[in-house]
């Protein structure tokens, strides 16, 4: 093969996105209000359109969305929070900057989701423990599948925690009647440029039915400020700039068809696949936005390598669980204590999945990795 493939392709959609993209591009320069002007405003109303949540708060990354809804929720020392070991640090660092004792979960073999039973685990070891307070949960949607929020959301009313969704990889996606944004009581996303909806820079947003923490949160966005610019509470620099949200309006118009051409191409790799690798789970009445399609094979490593070799690159998301890292190892059982997590990492791979991918191009993706398994 010639033109080494992109993992994900953002010129293509560039390209098909050009004139009205330089043209709302163009409309900021001109009228020059970087810091939340009037895009910024228009994006939140399209975001809650969009969710179906009450109120969308953009802010400058998934991580200080996560870090804001940690801060307007109170959470700080002494208060333990479960997250999943199987996801990208940024899940996890929020928790350890507010001052808060991050407690790893597992995940479920097939979804690579939070499993609910082994938060109600974690749950009662840190009741045993008796020196944290269980105070919340960050369920993560991994790859674009929503968790199973109804699970969480019993195991959490149960005990009183905080369900804090990190939907940084499947905003666009649902569970049941809900769209993403509704399914926890705080949702935060990213606008990460390879995210399934992305901007030309960092952002993010946070999506909650509450209007008073919607309030706060707005407050700590702009270094706790209220709106006499009096510091009421301690707050950050948390804010989306405008060029980005005139980006991401254009993006938002094109993203309804974006995530069926996702969809697709996912099935089209389910049917060309099956059999020969562990296929990404199909929840039913769940429907993902396809941030990453995640194989499980046993030579990862090697199917790796043969894809390189032919010009298909593959990524491994994630080489290592959070709770097996430097920066987080304290906070976990070390290796073998969740098992399902440490299999995973050296067995996933994920193959790439873009709305500008063509049918032929998936066809040969596939084809190399049956053709390597051999
Ligand atoms: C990308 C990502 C984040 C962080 O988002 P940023 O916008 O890069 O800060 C958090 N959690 C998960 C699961 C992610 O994939």
């Amino acid at each position: 093969m010639t033109t080494p493939l992109p993992f994900v392709d953002l010129k293509a959609q560039y390209a098909r996105l050009k004139p009205r993209m330089d043209a709302r591009m163009r409309a900021v320069l001109d009228h020059g209000q970087f810091i939340l002007g009037p895009e910024v405003v228009e994006l939140e109303a399209e975001l809650v359109r969009f969710s179906g949540a009450a109120h969308a708060i953009t802010v400058s990354s998934g991580t200080v969305a996560l870090t804001i809804s940690l801060m307007a929720e109170g959470i700080g020392p002494g208060d333990a929070v479960f997250v999943p070991a199987f996801t990208f640090a940024a899940t996890a660092g929020p928790v350890l900057a507010v001052g808060a004792t991050p407690v790893f979960c597992d995940v479920g073999a097939d979804t690579f989701n939070m499993d609910p039973a082994d938060l109600e685990r974690a749950v009662a070891d840190v009741l045993a423990g008796g020196s944290l307070r269980p105070r919340a949960v960050i369920p993560v949607d991994l790859f674009g599948l929503p968790a199973d929020y109804a699970a969480i959301n019993a195991v959490a009313d149960a005990h009183g925690l905080f369900v804090l969704a990190d939907a940084a990889q499947s905003f666009g996606a649902s569970r049941g009647a809900s769209r993403v944004g509704r399914l926890a009581a705080v949702t935060t996303t990213s606008f990460f440029p390879s995210k399934p909806l992305g901007c030309y820079g960092d952002g993010g947003a946070i999506f909650t039915d509450d209007a008073g923490l919607a309030e706060v949160m707005r407050c700590i966005r702009v270094h706790g400020q209220d709106a006499d610019g009096a510091c009421v509470r301690l707050g950050m620099n948390g804010r989306l700039d405008t060029l980005q949200a005139a980006a991401l309006l254009v993006k938002l118009e094109a993203f309804e068809d974006e995530i069926q051409a996702r969809d697709s191409l996912a099935r089209r790799y389910d049917r060309a696949l099956r059999g020969a690798v562990t296929l990404p789970a199909r929840i039913e009445g769940a429907a993902s936005a396809w941030a990453h399609y995640s194989i499980v094979v046993d030579n990862r490593d090697g199917l790796r390598d043969a894809l390189a070799a032919r010009g298909i690159p593959a990524r491994v998301y994630y080489p290592s669980p959070l709770h097996l890292q430097p920066a987080f190892r304290d906070y976990g059982g070390g290796p073998g204590s969740l098992p399902v997590s440490e299999e995973l990492s050296r067995r996933i791979l994920s193959l790439p999945i873009y709305p500008d991918l063509d049918e032929a191009t998936v066809d040969r993706i596939s084809d190399a990795v049956i053709a390597a398994l051999k």
